[in-house]
């Protein structure tokens, strides 16, 4: 095991492995034969939930099919079967993270739940005011919040260590940053966000050697390197089912037992309780008393298939094989003019994180333009919004591998970006050329009336959709609409006036148009193309209408009217909801007043 955590990969087995066969990986995982908008699906969201192998859907179907039943409890066959797969799951996964007992592995919904139960039952009940929990500046939102939620509880706070600009924690910040007043370190051991590999066992090291206990986030480190819990000697390690190709809503929280032991049961409830009466309940043994309830049977049975794909696939090949795709990946979308690579880490595993800079071009529109090409990738802050901060960005493009990943799939990532930076690059310099700047000298303008009401502005542009095949046509002509948006002056640029709630930078300027009764208008800009369309279709059917009528317009069935409903992500739709929001309460507003 090296300094990073990682088993080096012997040199006997390497040479076993010559070659890892992506094609035969590919034909295990049946969702990859699909097409999203008419292309062949080109899936690069694995840090977010990677896909499922057969065997894993046929070991969760199999326990519904054929022993469904619940555990530890009947007598019956069949929960005798449940229990014994249930178990052995337990089994599987103790041998998989090398936990010296099965008391330690403990089953949680995902990381979120193991580290939310370590901050409730150990931090909790061990922090004082003015102590303080260390963690790093790239920590997912789950490896921050729940230990601000404790700290402010019990005046403690937290301590975070800076990283570099290539995205890298320096062990001497950590050194600097250890003191009396830690009692824990939380953090990750691969950065979701950066892909960067974290020197784990040394900042364990570190901590110990002052007595400080370390929580580990494996969410991103169980599907890549092979981790050995008992060799990083860290006192908590936490990862989700869901990241290494099992089901979603199962976890493992492994903790060493002098600490669980000591700590008090996170929920209550059945399983967890060895006898119950109302003067005094005693609680069951490790692991179960962290594991209150009817557990997610199926999942942890669709985990242990998991392991056992991936460690007959070979974990060290897929590492290999991942390590490549990184490599790849890196050299090719640096060599495009305007992207610029966020986490440059010497060590890095599965993710390459982007943003274009020149010309400016939002990760919302990077990531809806490569969905309409099949490409599925994470845009936004991917939960690490102090680290997005950090490198003064709102978000980034993020790739991030899985063993069925080609290097042909790269390269079409690649050449699609490219071809998507081009093309904006070209739309700019006429864009430039057009006059619709901010004159000084003219009066700012609003859109007036589209139509004699919402509904009908909404109906032509119903009208005009419905002659539109398929959703790569509407996006372009949304995108279109929003070549032509009115200015916003500077001077609206304020913070009243940002809209949250949307995954890029908006602002609306409203206002009752002056000398009228009760007509609204209103200006809006954002920095992504999608949304500036979505801000036109707004536009068309409430600026320059009466306010009344505004308020009452059904926009919902609108959207759906436009087939919005099925084709923009949550995410944006909730954007939308936030826009149309502020609108209607200002038409509510002016209502009131008129
Ligand atoms: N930690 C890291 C580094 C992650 O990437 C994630 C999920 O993206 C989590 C924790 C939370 O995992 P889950 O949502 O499965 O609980």
């Amino acid at each position: 095991m090296n300094a990073l955590g990682l088993q080096e990969i012997p040199k006997q087995a390497a040479a076993i492995r010559p070659s890892f066969d992506v094609q035969r990986v590919r034909d295990d995982f049946p969702i990859l034969r699909q097409q999203v908008h008419g292309k062949p699906l080109l899936y690069l969201d694995n840090a977010a939930t990677s896909q499922k192998p057969h065997t894993v859907i046929d070991a969760v179907s199999n326990y519904y099919e054929t022993y469904n039943a619940n555990v530890h409890r009947g007598v019956h066959r069949l929960s005798e079967m449940a229990t014994e797969a249930y178990e052995a799951a337990r089994v599987r996964i103790q041998k998989f993270i090398g936990a010296h007992c099965l008391r330690e592995v403990i089953f949680t919904r995902g990381a979120t739940e193991a580290i939310n139960l370590v901050a409730h039952s150990y931090a909790r009940n061990r922090l004082q005011a003015g102590d303080e929990v260390l963690v790093t500046w790239m920590e997912h939102h789950s490896n921050i919040v729940p230990w601000q939620l404790v700290c402010q509880e019990k005046g403690a706070r937290l301590q975070v260590v800076p990283i570099t600009d290539e995205g890298e924690i320096r062990l001497e910040d950590v050194e600097r940053q250890l003191s009396p007043r830690t009692k824990l370190v939380a953090l990750t051991h691969v950065s979701n966000a950066l892909g960067t590999i974290n020197p784990v066992k040394d900042v364990i090291g570190m901590a110990h050697a002052r007595g400080i206990p370390v929580l580990v986030d494996g969410a991103q480190a169980v599907p890549h390197l092979r981790v050995d819990v008992q060799e990083l000697d860290c006192d908590f390690y936490v990862f989700s089912g869901h990241k290494v190709y099992g089901p979603t809503g199962i976890g493992v929280l492994y903790g060493k037992p002098k600490h669980l032991e000591l700590m008090p049961p996170y929920q209550g409830g059945g399983d967890m309780i060895s006898s119950v009466r109302f003067e005094k309940t005693t609680y069951n043994e490790l692991p179960y008393k962290f594991e209150a309830g009817t557990p997610h049977i199926a999942g942890a049975i669709g985990l242990a298939a998991a392991l056992d794909y991936l460690d007959k696939t070979g974990l060290d090949a897929v590492a290999e094989h991942e390590r490549r795709m990184v490599r790849y990946a890196t050299q090719l979308l640096s060599e495009i003019r305007g992207v610029r690579l966020i986490g440059t880490a010497a060590h890095k595993a599965a993710v390459v994180s982007f943003v274009v800079d020149d010309p400016p071009l939002s990760s919302l529109d990077v990531g809806m333009r490569l969905d309409l090409e099949g490409i599925a990738a994470r845009t936004g802050h991917h939960c690490c919004m102090p680290l997005m901060e950090r490198f003064g960005v709102p978000g980034t493009t993020r790739a991030s591998f899985a063993m069925y990943n080609t290097e042909e799939e790269v390269e079409t990532l690649a050449r699609t970006l490219g071809n998507i930076v081009a093309e904006r690059r070209a739309r700019t310099q006429v864009a430039i050329s057009t006059p619709l700047a901010l004159d000084a000298k003219k009066p700012i303008a609003y859109p007036g009336p589209a139509a004699s009401s919402p509904q009908e502005a909404a109906d032509e542009l119903v009208e005009l959709f419905d002659y539109m095949e398929d959703w790569n046509d509407k996006y372009r002509q949304i995108i279109e609409f929003g070549e032509k948006l009115l200015p916003l002056p500077d001077e609206y640029r304020t913070e009243p006036n940002r809209v949250h709630g949307c995954q890029s930078t908006v602002y609306f300027h409203m206002r009752k148009k002056p000398g009228s009764r009760n007509t609204l208008e209103f200006l809006a800009d954002s920095d992504a193309d999608i949304v500036r369309g979505l801000i036109a279709l707004l536009q068309n059917v409430y600026s320059g209408q009466p306010a009344d009528q505004a308020a009452a317009f059904d926009v919902d069935g609108f959207f759906r009217r436009l087939g919005l409903d099925q084709n923009l992500s949550m995410g944006r739709r909730n954007g939308l909801g936030a826009m149309v929001k502020r609108i209607r309460s200002f038409a509510a507003d002016m209502v009131k007043q008129s």
